[in-house]
């Protein structure tokens, strides 16, 4: 099947083992590998297809664990580096009382943030069907050019390029340089997935209809997603548009949903592409994908999370 080459951010979250309360009053924290991208390409491998990740992480104890768990998910690993001097990335996860989660990270610099564009596995980025990243890796230097190079590398040998801004508002400096970076590389994608609450971030509107997200579709891009959790998703080309409901089941942990879907879809797309242009077909995989993340939310954590093939097409067969 086709590479999904998935590139940013791989961290440790370190979970309290208690919501509603404050990191101070916390009674300990469980740790667990996350990093959208990361998530990206184990759901992959998960649903059995190819995928590498591309990334730095700390020459630490807790790099080698995070490389340890991609190359135990059948991720391929040649294209990670290790930087020498700085730690690889953690964040501090509170759960608020509503469900939402929020973040505090420790990157002063973090590993992640270091990838020089010379540190690049070339060969593993070209031999990529499905070029995927989100906005993290765009915010500071050098792993900004990282990410721009690596992208053009992609786009330049063939792959379809996919974009999930994942937007996280605490690494930004401002509200407004965050907008503009994640919209600098809007229209180099062919596919890009957005959540309910990014789709109002980026169009600065209160609803989420669909003249607002069609005023996010660009003449290169083949694809809009805007996922909306137990509402399932939306779908912009420029033939055809349209919604596939969610499956029901009963959410514990919704954490990784998104990452879930996105790997479901890319393994799709990955081995056939024109999927992307037929309906029909377009709808029957975004079907998948919806599958993979609602079984996702039924377990805690993002990874553990992640479902096999086999786990979708019985919640698939289940509720028809
Ligand atoms: P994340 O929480 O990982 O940032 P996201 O906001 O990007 O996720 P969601 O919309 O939460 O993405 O989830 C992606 C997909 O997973 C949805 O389109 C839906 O199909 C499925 N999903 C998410 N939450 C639920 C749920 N509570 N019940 C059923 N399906 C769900």
């Amino acid at each position: 099947s086709g590479l999904v080459v998935s590139f940013g951010e791989m961290l440790i979250d370190f979970v309290p083992t208690a919501s509603g309360v404050s990191l101070a009053e916390a009674p300990g924290f469980l740790k667990a590998p996350g990093g959208a991208p990361a998530n990206v390409a184990i759901a992959v491998t998960r649903l059995g297809g190819r995928s590498a990740f591309i990334g730095k992480l700390g020459d630490d104890e807790f790099g080698h664990m995070l490389a340890g768990i991609l190359k135990q998910y059948g991720v391929i690993a040649e294209g990670i580096n290790f930087d020498q001097g700085a730690r690889t990335a953690l964040a501090f996860v509170t759960l608020r009382a509503d469900g939402e989660r929020e973040f505090m990270f420790y990157r002063n610099p973090s590993a992640d943030m270091l990838l020089k564009p010379e540190e690049l596995n070339l060969e593993l980025i070209r031999s990529a069907k499905v070029f995927h990243y989100g906005s993290i890796s765009l915010i500071v230097q050098p792993c900004r050019s990282a990410h721009l190079m690596a992208m053009q590398v992609a786009r330049d040998a063939g792959a379809l390029l996919s974009y999930d801004p994942n937007l996280r508002l605490a690494l930004w400096p401002s509200v407004e340089e965050a907008r503009e970076q994640i919209m600098s590389i809007w229209d180099k994608a062919d596919l890009i997935k957005v959540s309910d609450e990014e789709l109002k971030f980026l169009t600065g509107s209160d609803e989420i209809d669909d003249a607002s997200a069609m005023s996010l579709l660009h003449p290169n891009l083949k694809l809009l997603l805007v996922t909306l959790g137990e509402k399932g998703c939306r779908y912009y080309t420029k033939n055809f548009y349209g919604h596939v409901e969610a499956f029901h089941v009963t959410a514990v942990d919704t954490t990784g949903a998104g990452d879930s879907f996105v790997g479901a879809l890319l393994c799709k797309i990955a081995d056939d592409r024109s999927l992307i242009e037929e309906e029909v077909r377009l709808r029957e995989a975004i079907k998948y994908a919806n599958a993979c993340g609602a079984i996702t939310t039924t377990k805690k954590g993002a990874i553990p999370a992640l479902p096999s093939h086999s786990e979708v097409l019985s919640l698939m067969k289940g509720s028809q």
